[in-house]
């Protein structure tokens, strides 16, 4: 079994983080270092390392992220205006913690996606 990751230490309680919404299958805490006015992570309770390790029976935790992150948006009142939600994988798409996370970022606005 791997080790448990910063975030499988967030979601157990072991480290301290304002739980913004949790249930059976996903959680969603502020991002430590925000990088945008609102800026929270959406992360799978079950550990998944990157988006390459995704199995058909992660799907309803996938999905589940979907309407935690529409949820929140509305919350923070970020909808209209619009957000983005980020999934990076790898060396090359920026991944630091490897359990897949959904960055939900928004409240100004982003400028282009790859710059
Ligand atoms: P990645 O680059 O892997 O997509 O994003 C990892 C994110 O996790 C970064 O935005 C980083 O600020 C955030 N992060 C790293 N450690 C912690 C932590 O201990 N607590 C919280 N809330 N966020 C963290």
């Amino acid at each position: 079994m791997a080790e448990p990751t910063i975030f499988s230490k967030i979601i157990s309680k072991e480290i301290p983080a304002e739980i913004l919404y949790q249930d059976d299958l996903v959680t969603a805490f502020p991002d430590i270092s925000p990088r945008a006015p609102t800026h929270v992570l959406i992360v799978p309770n079950h550990q998944i390392a990157t988006t390459n390790d995704v199995t058909a029976s992660d799907e309803a935790a996938l999905g589940r992220m979907f309407t935690v992150a529409a949820k929140l948006a509305k919350q923070f009142n970020i909808d209209e205006n619009g957000y983005r939600l980020i999934v990076n994988c790898n060396k090359h798409g920026g991944q630091e913690v490897y359990h897949i996370h959904m960055h939900l970022v928004g409240g100004a606005p982003l400028g282009p996606m790859l710059s």
